[in-house]
């Protein structure tokens, strides 16, 4: 049996850079998307390789059409079909209120986590869904806990971006539950990687229901089961990942 084709939009770093190590260990081969990283894509694909995976790195900007096709492309080219995705492609922006940020914040927040996430969504429909003569698949997709709370004081823009991805899970889950495609979501609450500014993970820990922020393998693990066939009846569900957050 040919072994499932992992693409990770956001793979170098973070969250989805655990899910490409996991992944590489549970038999996936595996293609990361990274922005301008190239050294810490280097890394993972190495690593996805050394637990005997295939393994490649593209680089693509997941905000721009052109370039999530040719990543889906490029992928299918180097390791055959894709079969599972992660979109883990996001931004944050400079933290403010709402009446303090910059419209090319707003903007690029929006660009790469609701407007690239939904042609990624499209991409994956495209090529996994039975009705356009695929073989089905499965689809993870980033949200946030902000999504819920609504990230006043510091990202409102952010929020309102991930509550567009919650509702694309929904719609597009229930479209194409009939043709083998699964899609869901997962929301981090507050994970400590490179995404959090400076100080911020300590200066909100002792707010944290947990008292401690949460780790990108406790996020990938979340995600690499919803890939899973031991996920096989959980379509258009939304994982919190948040310690109670
Ligand atoms: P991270 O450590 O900052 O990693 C972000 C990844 O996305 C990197 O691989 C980066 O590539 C890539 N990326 C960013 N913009 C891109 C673009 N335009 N095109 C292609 N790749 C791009 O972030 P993370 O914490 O792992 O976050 C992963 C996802 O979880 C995001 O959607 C984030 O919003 C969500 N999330 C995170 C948290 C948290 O507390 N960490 C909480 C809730 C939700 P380069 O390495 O090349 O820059």
């Amino acid at each position: 049996m040919s072994r499932p084709v992992l693409l990770i939009a956001g793979g170098s770093r973070g969250i989805g850079a655990a899910c490409a190590r996991f992944a590489g260990q549970r038999g996936y081969d595996v293609a990361i998307v990274y922005k301008s990283n190239a050294n810490a894509a280097a890394s993972v694909v190495d690593a996805v390789k050394a637990a005997g995976g295939k393994s490649v790195a593209i680089a693509a900007d997941m905000a721009n059409e052109a370039d999530i096709v040719r990543a889906f492309d490029e992928a299918a080219k180097a390791l055959g079909p894709v079969t599972h995705f992660v979109h883990c492609a996001g931004v944050v922006g400079d933290a403010s209120r709402l009446d303090a940020a910059s419209t090319e914040t707003i903007r690029e927040v929006l660009d790469v986590n609701t407007f690239g996430g939904l042609l990624c969504l499209r991409e994956c429909v495209r090529r996994m869904s039975t009705k356009s003569g695929g073989k089905g698949g499965a689809v993870v997709m980033l949200s946030s806990m902000a999504a819920t709370i609504g990230g006043g004081g510091e990202c409102v823009w952010y929020a309102a971006a991930k509550a567009g991805v919650d509702a694309m899970v929904v719609g597009a889950a229930r479209e194409v539950a009939k043709e083998g495609v699964r899609i869901n979501a997962v929301s981090p609450g507050v994970i400590d990687t490179d995404i959090q500014p400076p100080g911020r993970v300590e200066r909100l820990t002792p707010l944290l229901p947990a008292g401690r922020a949460g780790q990108a393998s406790e996020v990938a693990e979340a995600i690499l089961f919803l890939l899973s066939d031991a996920a096989s009846y959980i379509n258009g569900a939304n994982l919190r990942v948040s310690g109670a957050r």
